[in-house]
């Protein structure tokens, strides 16, 4: 889940309490080395480009679903006023949801669209937040490029 607020006690806390530990959700969406995801968004180029960007990392695959496979994330956009995240990765049994929110990100910066798609399929790789200065930092930011954290989490974790 992504914020815009920043609480900066919780963060410090994080940062002290975290440091040179890694961040696991415990749970995921990947299966037999694999995330293969349906459904659609109107943020399909960031959504693209996030796959690519967690593709880059080696070992788990981010693939379309076929006929001959199962779902194991689906992804779609929401339009709500009523909640403070602009995306959210969510584990259920069957295929594990990513919402991707228009109510703030059709008034975001591309690279902010980016960051929100990027990170909540990191959340599907298992990430939990993390750093500043990494895409699984909790707040929505500009950055778009996996961080030195973000990659150190997933070479740990697969
Ligand atoms: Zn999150």
């Amino acid at each position: 889940m992504r914020k815009k607020l920043l609480i900066l006690p919780l963060l410090a806390f994080m940062f002290f309490a975290s440091v040179a530990q890694a961040h696991f959700l415990g749970y995921d969406s990947v299966d037999n080395g694999e995330i293969r995801w349906g459904g659609s968004t109107v943020y399909s180029s960031q959504w693209n480009s996030a796959i690519s960007t967690w593709n880059g990392l080696d070992l788990i695959d981010i693939l379309p679903d076929t006929w001959w496979t199962f779902q194991d994330l689906t992804v779609d956009d929401v339009n709500r006023s009523d909640v403070t995240w602009t995306g959210q990765y969510t584990n259920s049994v069957g295929s594990d949801e990513i919402d991707l929110n228009r109510y703030y990100l059709d008034n975001d910066t591309s690279a902010q669209q980016q960051n929100t798609a990027t990170h909540e399929l990191g959340h599907s790789l298992g990430l939990a937040h993390s750093f500043s200065g990494n895409v699984m930092y909790y707040a929505q930011t500009f950055q778009t490029a996996l961080g030195s954290h973000d990659q150190s989490d997933y070479d740990y974790l697969w």
